[in-house]
């Protein structure tokens, strides 16, 4: 019998949390940093030392050796840096523990190694970590022993953004600011801040770890790079929300008392639709919360699985041919007295308010569809946007019938009488209840769908930060809300302008909605007839970023200076070439020094085979006509693999990084494509015993 968990006294238990705080902070300092960290107020560098020593006592008793202040650079991982908390040693040869308010509020990582674009050569290396206070700090334990973690956000020497977190505080500040103008005019006076609400669903992938020791693809790339299907796929659709194998059930256990203890909600897990595909949802926290604890969940993920023998893969589509993985965000709008902006309440065509939002989100995402479609974009999702059940890319947006049926009224008659309602579901069975039915179905083929009082965007990959796409939502709804705004302050009657703005939008903006089905071939035919954007691949999507009117929209809120996503757009193709650079190697070694050289061994043993049954007498057909197809596909793969070799070596560095990146989509993928497709005949003609390699069936149905 496993021990019993006691999930309220352990959750948060490793965070230097409210309570904590109010625990050990001088009534005085405590109430200062609650102004910060509520109301933005600047941080008196005397309450900072104070906290500093407060957190360090509790970080010491916790076990804590060092401290780190953790940030997220354009890695698409998290960096840190260990610090002892150690003085130098005294005379009488012992230390102390110390830690300053100035070491708690900033530090001092060498910028030159981390991607920055172009906005630091290498000899311009200071940049400098600050410290996210609305983000609690805790204690990690891992093999490196406790360390007291700080989260902050990046910048360089001379302020640009050199990170994920430092856009998305100012993103925040900008839909703050802007949503609160709203709330005035509609007569609110009491809320004080509006902060995006973001709860992230993760998928990944687990297969065992010896098996997967033995794919270089896997380990280099994070995928399968060559693999022929097996007999069984996710047909049956017997794995999606299945009974949870014991050792799952057991590493799931384990992931969640991690993530608890770090004041981590973590609520829903099941089973996905491919097999060895898993789902780990939190509740939802403030987006950069939710950001910072995303990191987290996908860091314990990986070492959970590592303690109970398997790999976590986090890769959109580890195996082709089966579900990709993708992370939705779930996306709203709350205010500190607690009100949901995307609430519709039971009659959302007489909530103008939340009709004003809602056609404001419509020409956001409008608008702005390429630079959602570019926060999703990363080499993985190539891969999984448009392929087997994920989301198309196009952005559109599912509004589900009741709210299009009050749109549809608004535009045609210019007002909206009525809200369909759920009615009652009937199951049939006497026994059972009768259901009050949600107003609206799910469609989750949308990319960007609404769910009775939030959206949810669907592409995101399933390695990516979220913080990208969380900065285009902030941005662009803010910059919605500001151009409302812009109109209904000047208005001589509020009603009337509210009631026009709302028809406006919803008419100008009606071609980004769909209820249909986002997978299907028509779809592709009509959005393209409604004149929205189809950006199919990473490399199409990077120059959105930076476009006259991403640069004015950014500049608007100061969320990117022209400079910063001119150092993104760069980074991005950086990144992209170096990851398919990385595929084609791996490929080509895999190839060139495992599969080739099985297969050639194979048709060696094939020949004598043939030669010994014809010496005894017999015809050998079926051998014979074995080796001959064989031979084929050697020979067909030898040919491929030599192209890839010549195609890779030729992607020179230019330092014209766009060229680069384009030249690495255009050439080298679909030469990696061709030296997959023999290769997967091959595996499924070749003796297994000989085979390399563990099949995609022992990957995925043997963990
Ligand atoms: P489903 O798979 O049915 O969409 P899940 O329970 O797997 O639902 O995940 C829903 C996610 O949406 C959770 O992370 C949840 O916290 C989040 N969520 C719920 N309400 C909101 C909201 N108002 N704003 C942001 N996220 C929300
Ligand atoms: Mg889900």
């Amino acid at each position: 019998m496993t021990e019993k968990m006691n999930v309220a006294k352990i959750f948060g238990e490793n965070v230097f949390n409210d309570k904590v705080m109010q625990e050990r902070l001088p009534k005085k300092v405590y109430k200062a940093l609650r102004k910060t960290i509520d109301e933005g107020k600047e941080l008196d560098p005397m309450v900072a030392d104070v906290v500093a020593e407060a957190m360090k006592n509790w970080a010491v008793e916790k076990g804590a050796t060092h401290y780190t202040h953790i940030f997220q650079p354009l890695t698409g991982v998290t960096a840190e840096k260990h610090d002892a908390f150690i003085t130098a040693p005294r005379q009488d040869g012992t230390v102390l523990m110390e830690f300053s308010g100035k070491e708690l509020i900033k530090g001092e990582p060498d910028a030159s190694s981390f991607p920055s674009g172009g906005l630091r050569a290498t000899f311009e290396a200071r940049g400098y970590t600050a410290w996210d206070c609305t983000s609690p700090a805790y204690v990690r334990e891992d093999a490196a022993g406790a360390i007291l973690c700080i989260p902050t956000a990046f910048c360089s020497y001379t302020g640009e953004a050199l990170d994920q977190k430092t856009p998305l505080l100012r993103s925040m500040e900008a839909i703050n600011e802007q949503a609160l103008r709203l709330l005035r005019l509609f007569g609110n006076t009491t809320s004080k801040k509006v902060t995006p609400s973001v709860g992230p669903e993760q998928e990944y992938f687990l297969v065992d770890k010896q098996k997967y020791l033995q794919r270089e693809d896997l380990i280099f790339t994070g995928r399968t790079l060559f693999g022929a299907m097996p007999p069984k796929g996710q047909e049956l659709d017997d794995h999606y929300f299945g009974t949870i194998r014991q050792r799952i059930a057991s590493y799931m256990k384990d992931v969640n008392e991690e993530l608890w203890k770090l004041g981590i909600s973590a609520k829903t897990q099941h089973n996905e639709v491919a097999p060895a595909q898993h789902e780990l949802a939190p509740i939802y926290a403030e987006a950069n919360i939710a950001v910072d604890h995303n990191q987290l969940v996908m860091k314990t993920l990986k070492k959970v699985a590592c303690q109970h023998g398997m790999q976590c893969l986090l890769h959109e589509k580890p195996f082709d041919g089966v579900n990709g993985s993708g992370k939705h965000n779930n996306w709203s709008i709350t205010t500190d007295d607690g009100i949901n902006l995307l609430d519709p309440g039971k009659t959302p065509h007489e909530n103008v308010q939340f009709l004003m939002v809602l056609t404001c989100i419509l020409k956001a995402v409008d608008e702005h569809a390429d630079l959602l479609r570019e926060s999703a974009a990363d080499p993985g999702n190539d891969h999984r946007l448009g392929a087997n059940e994920a989301p198309p890319a196009i952005i559109s947006v599912f509004l589900g019938e009741q709210l299009e049926d009050v749109l549809e009224q608004l535009i045609s008659t210019g007002t909206a009488t009525h809200s369909k309602a759920g009615g009652v579901l009937h199951t049939g069975v006497k026994r059972l209840p009768d259901f009050a039915k949600d107003a609206t179905d799910r469609n989750r083929t949308s990319p960007f769908a609404f769910t009775g009082n939030k959206f949810e965007f669907r592409m995101v990959g399933s390695r990516d930060s979220i913080a990208g796409p969380n900065v285009v939502l902030n941005t662009i709804v803010a910059d919605a809300f500001s151009q409302a705004c812009d109109v209904l302050e000047k208005a001589d009657d509020f009603e009337l302008a509210v009631h026009d703005l709302i028809k406006e939008y919803a008419t100008d903006h009606q071609r980004i909605v769909f209820n249909g089905n986002g997978y299907s071939d028509e779809w592709v035919a009509e959005a393209e007839r409604r004149g929205l954007p189809n950006i199919k691949s990473m490399v199409d999507a990077i120059p959105c970023l930076a476009t006259d009117k991403a640069v004015e929209l950014f500049g608007k809120y100061k969320v990117f200076s022209k400079a910063e996503l001119e150092s993104r757009v760069e980074i991005k193709y950086e990144n992209y070439a170096k990851a398919i650079n990385i595929e084609a190697k791996t490929m080509i070694d895999m190839a060139s020094k495992q599969i080739l050289p099985a297969v050639i061994g194979y048709t060696k043993s094939l020949a004598d085979t043939i030669l010994a049954v014809k010496g005894a007498g017999a015809p050998a057909t079926v051998q014979t006509d074995l080796l001959n197809d064989v031979s084929k596909l050697l020979e067909e793969a030898k040919a491929a693999l030599v192209t890839l070799e010549e195609v890779t070596d030729k992607a020179a560095e230019t330092g014209d990084m766009a060229a680069e990146a384009r030249y690495f989509h255009e050439s080298v993928v679909p030469a990696m494509a061709a030296l997959r497709t023999p290769v997967d005949k091959l595996e499924v003609l070749v003796d297994k015993k000989v085979w390399p390699m563990p099949s995609y069936s022992d990957l995925l149905f043997e963990v």
